[in-house]
C-alpha cells in the first residue's frame, strides 16, 4: 500500500511540476492549452493551477479570448516568489546579483574590494547581500540560496576551498565566508559557474569546453548540460596545461603555464587595469598592443587546439577577453586551424553569449533550476 502511495504522490508532483514549467515557459497561457500542450484533463490542470495559486507561485495575468464570448484565464508564474543569489568574488571585486524564478537578473551591483580574510570583509559581504534583497523588493524567505564563485578547487559538498592560492585562501568554508549571510551559502569554482551560466543560455549546445580568459584562467567541461567534475574534482583545469615547456613561472609553482601567456592581466597592466583601453589601442594600431596580442592569440590557438583534439566538441571563449573577442575570432580561428590534424577550419570556436555577470548567474542559476526540477 505504502508503494501505491508513492507512485500516485510521485505523479502528482510530476504533474504539478510540468504544469508549473509549461507556464513558466509559455510566459503567459490558459487552462486549455496547458490542458492540450501537456495532453492533461482539464479538471488535473484545474486541480494543479489551483494548487499552484494557492502556494503563491502563479496568479492569473489576464484574459485570452474575443470579446462577447467567456474570456479563459491567462496564468503567468510569479517571479518572484522565489530568487536566488549570485556572487562573483575576485582579488579586488565582489558582484552580487539577484535573479528570479525565470533566471532573470533583477539586480546587479559590482564594487571594488580587496579580497581579505579579515571579518570586516565577511561583514560587507552579508551587507551587500541584504542590500540586494531588499532592494530586489521580496521576502527574505523568498531566497532559495547564495551562490559564490570564487577563484578556487570547491570539495564535492560545495562548502569548502581545497585549493585557493590565487587569494591564498586555501581552507576557507562557505559557512566563514557567509558568517553575515543569512541564507544557506554554496561556493563554486568561477570557471565552472561561468560554463554553468553559458550552457544554460545555449539550447542548441548540450556539451562544450568553456574558457574563461578573466584575470585567471578557469576551464570547465559541460556534459549533458552539466559541470563534469572528475574524480580530485579538478577538471578543466587548463590554466596549469604547459604550454611552453621551461617558460614564464606561473604563480602554482610551474613553469610554462597557459595562465602565464593569457590571462587577461597582460592586456589590461599595459594601461593601468583597463582592459577596454588595450583594446581600443589596439583597434587604432598601436604598435606595442600588436605585438603583446599576437603573442596572447598564439597561446591560446596552442590551448584551444589542444581542447579540441581532447574533446572533438565546441570550445567557447568567455572572461574579460571572451567579452573583446568577436573581432578577432577569424585571426584567431585560422592560428587555430593551422594546428589542426583533421579539420582546415576552426569553427568549433565561439566567444560567450553571457558578456557580463557570467560567474555570479552561474553560481545563482542552479538554485532555479533545481526548484524547476523539484517543486
Ligand atoms: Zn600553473
Amino acid at each position: 500500500m505504502q508503494k501505491e502511495s508513492n507512485i500516485y504522490l510521485d505523479l502528482k508532483y510530476e504533474n504539478r511540476n510540468r504544469v508549473f514549467n509549461k507556464i513558466r515557459e509559455a510566459g503567459s497561457i490558459s487552462s486549455s492549452a496547458l490542458s492540450y500542450e501537456l495532453q492533461l484533463s482539464r479538471p488535473t490542470i484545474k486541480q494543479n493551477v489551483d494548487e499552484l495559486l494557492g502556494m503563491g507561485l502563479i496568479y492569473e495575468s489576464g484574459t485570452f479570448g474575443h470579446t462577447g464570448g467567456r474570456r479563459a484565464k491567462a496564468f503567468s508564474i510569479l517571479k518572484k516568489n522565489r530568487v536566488a543569489v549570485g556572487i562573483d568574488l575576485t582579488k579586488n571585486h565582489i558582484t552580487v546579483i539577484v535573479i528570479d524564478l525565470n533566471g532573470d537578473l533583477i539586480y546587479e551591483k559590482r564594487v571594488r574590494l580587496a579580497f581579505s580574510q579579515e571579518d570586516s570583509y565577511k561583514r560587507e559581504l552579508g551587507r551587500l547581500v541584504e542590500e540586494a534583497v531588499k532592494a530586489s523588493d521580496i521576502e527574505n524567505d523568498a531566497v532559495m540560496g547564495v551562490g559564490i564563485a570564487v577563484p578556487g578547487l570547491i570539495t564535492e559538498d560545495q562548502k569548502k576551498v581545497f585549493y585557493g592560492e590565487i587569494l591564498k585562501f586555501t581552507g576557507m568554508t562557505a559557512e566563514e565566508l557567509g558568517k553575515y549571510i543569512p541564507y544557506s551559502c554554496r561556493l563554486y569554482n568561477d570557471a565552472d559557474a561561468g560554463g554553468y551560466a553559458e550552457i544554460s543560455q545555449s539550447e542548441e549546445l548540450t556539451d562544450a569546453f568553456y574558457i574563461s580568459l578573466s584575470n585567471n584562467i578557469g576551464g570547465s567541461i559541460l556534459i549533458d548540460h552539466k559541470v563534469y567534475k572528475g574524480e580530485s574534482p579538478r577538471s578543466g583545469e587548463i590554466g596549469h596545461m604547459t604550454v611552453l615547456p621551461g617558460g614564464g613561472e606561473c604563480y602554482c609553482g610551474q613553469q610554462g603555464c597557459f595562465e602565464v601567456y593569457c590571462n587577461a592581466t597582460l592586456l589590461s597592466g599595459q594601461y593601468e587595469g583597463d582592459l577596454a583601453m588595450f583594446f581600443q589601442q589596439l583597434d587604432e594600431g598601436d604598435e606595442k598592443c600588436r605585438e603583446i596580442w599576437k603573442e596572447y592569440l598564439h597561446y591560446l590557438s596552442i590551448a584551444v587546439n589542444n581542447i579540441r583534439m581532447l574533446f572533438d566538441c565546441k570550445v567557447i571563449l568567455g572572461g574579460y577577453v571572451g567579452a573583446h573577442l568577436e573581432k578577432y575570432m577569424d585571426e584567431l580561428k585560422r592560428l587555430a586551424a593551422e594546428r589542426n590534424t583533421f579539420e582546415d577550419n576552426a569553427d568549433y570556436l565561439r566567444v560567450c553569449k553571457v558578456k557580463k555577470d557570467a560567474l555570479a548567474l552561474g553560481s545563482a542559476l542552479p538554485f532555479v533550476h533545481e526548484f524547476w526540477k523539484t517543486l
